[in-house]
Formats: C-alpha cells, structure tokens, sequence
C-alpha cells in the first residue's frame, strides 16, 4: 500500500510505501504558531529525501515559505 507524497521544495509528487515514507522529511506546525495563524492550521509539508540532503535547512525553507520566519532568539514567529 503507498500514498502520495508532495514535495514542498521541488515540487514533485511521489508514490511512497511505509518504508520510503520514513526518509521524507516531515513539517507539522506547532500549536502555538495554529493559534497565531489559524489560515495554516492541519497544515503538513513534506520534503522529498534528495531536497533534505540538499538542503540542510530544508525545516526552516518550508516555514519561509508559509511566511513564517525565525526570529534572532530562535523563536518562531508567524508573518502577517
Ligand atoms: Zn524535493
């Protein structure tokens, strides 16, 4: 049994087993950052395992591009 898989950063949509889908990364957002932005709530990213070894900061990509940034502390904060 497979599902389909969407990679957030190249875009390409993969039929992954159990097995495969272990080496997508995975993005879920925390609680706290539902609660500031309820339009992104149930949202879930993934990336394709060539994406995470080409990019190391693949987590932080998929935030950027929800408009969701880091802040100098490390904390995230949500964009209006
Ligand atoms: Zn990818």
């Amino acid at each position: 049994m497979s599902r389909w898989l969407t990679c957030a950063i190249c875009g390409q949509r993969k039929p992954v087993g159990i097995m495969s889908a272990q080496a997508w990364g995975r993005l879920e957002l925390q609680p706290d950052l539902e609660a500031e932005r309820p339009d992104l709530r149930g949202t879930t990213l993934h990336a394709c395992p060539t994406c995470i070894e080409r990019h190391p900061d693949w987590n932080d990509q998929l935030h950027r591009s929800l408009g969701i940034h880091y802040g100098s502390s490390g904390e995230l904060s949500a964009a209006q």
